[in-house]
């Protein structure tokens, strides 16, 4: 039999890097396409190219001659920068997805992996800290926070439809939440476990106990570890299941007692010190009843142990950056909005 052939989008960036890794781990023979390497280690793909995915031309090269695509590339980043950065986020994306997912039925693409996000889910169902998990068909009547969430919620139908009118096969999951080694952690478009890791390592090492925390720190989210991501991807790709399907963990947090996770993996005390900052919505969790009835399966590592294994790779990191007498990027946002 010939090694099946697959193009991972976004094979640059934190879950499409770690993705190429399980894939060949499986055997496949793994096309990764992005508009910048990995930042942080080699990919193993068999074949890497630099694309701006948000071309049609470069979406044929890209898709050219493979079985199946995962489709992840995409501008985005934690709270501070999607609830700043509408239109671009909007027009990047809805280009990139529109583009990439024609380009692999014009190229006999026979499979087709979509990235959507919790991000689809109502504002109006996600007001309360103690909020009801959210259930796939909790994403209509549509009202997404962000224009991030509306171009997913698009997408999604625009591959529901593929399916039905040209036979792609086509699959969609929507994270939740997804962290772990080798993601981003400064700069502004790293999400929250990331930017605890990073503040707590930093109060380690300057002595200073102040960590700042956006907002009263009492929203809540669930987190899932990115081991179980790729897991859970691959299991959804070769499942039967087309319509969209949660991906996260169900264990609800708040943002004050990830901190205080973070802190005591550390063995470091800490003072929060809640300041302005954009919150996204009050409250967040993920229903697992449909991916335990269509996977089989759901995430097994649990907030601590990823915790403890993220905290290693951002405090190292952060070391490094001490040792070579600088520090690491602060972030910036422009506070648009208060949350709701
Ligand atoms: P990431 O930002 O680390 O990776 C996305 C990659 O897409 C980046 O490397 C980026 O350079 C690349 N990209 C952006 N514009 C491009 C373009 N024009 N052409 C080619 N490549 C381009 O993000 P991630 O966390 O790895 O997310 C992967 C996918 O999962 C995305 O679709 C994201 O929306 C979705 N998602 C992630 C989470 C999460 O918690 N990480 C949650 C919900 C959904």
């Amino acid at each position: 039999m010939t090694q099946p052939r697959v193009l991972v989008t976004g094979a640059g960036g934190f879950i499409g890097h770690h993705l190429v890794s399980y894939l060949k781990q499986q055997g496949y023979w793994v096309r990764g396409i992005d508009i910048k390497r990995p930042e942080f280690s080699d990919s193993d793909a068999d074949e890497f190219e630099l694309l701006d995915l948000r071309r049609w031309d470069n979406c044929l090269q890209a898709t050219r001659a493979v079985d199946e695509v995962y489709a992840l590339a995409a501008d985005m980043g934690g709270m501070g920068f999607i609830s700043a950065h509408h239109a671009e986020i909007l027009r990047n994306n809805a280009l990139i997805n529109i583009h990439t997912l024609e380009a692999a039925r014009a190229n006999g693409v026979g499979r087709y992996f979509y990235t959507s996000s919790a991000c689809v889910y109502p504002e109006y169902r996600q007001t309360e800290a103690n909020v009801i998990p959210l259930k796939e068909e909790d994403a209509y009547p549509a009202q997404p926070q962000d224009a991030y969430g509306w171009e997913k919620l698009v997408i999604e139908r625009l591959c529901l439809h593929y399916r039905e009118d040209y036979g792609l096969e086509t699959r969609i999951v929507r994270f939740h939440n997804i962290f772990g080694p080798q993601g981003t952690w400064e700069g502004g478009r790293e999400k929250a476990p990331a930017a605890m890791c990073r503040k707590v390592a930093m109060a380690k090492f300057t002595g200073n106990p102040e960590i700042e925390v956006w907002g009263d720190g009492e929203q809540t989210r669930s987190f899932c570890y990115i081991d179980d991501c790729v897991t859970g991807i691959y299991k959804l790709m070769r499942s039967d299941y087309a319509e969209p399907l949660n991906l996260g963990q169900d264990r609800l947090v708040t943002i004050n007692e990830l901190a205080d996770m973070v802190a005591s993996i550390a063995g470091v005390r800490i003072e929060k010190r809640h300041v302005p900052g954009p919150q996204g919505v009050r409250g967040r969790n993920s229903d697992n009843s449909r991916l335990r009835q269509v996977l089989g399966w759901e995430p097994q590592i649990t907030l601590e142990e990823g915790l403890a294994r993220t905290y290693a790779w951002i405090e190292a990191q952060v070391r490094g950056r001490l040792e070579l007498g600088a520090q690491p990027m602060p972030v910036q946002f422009p506070i648009l909005r208060t949350c709701p």
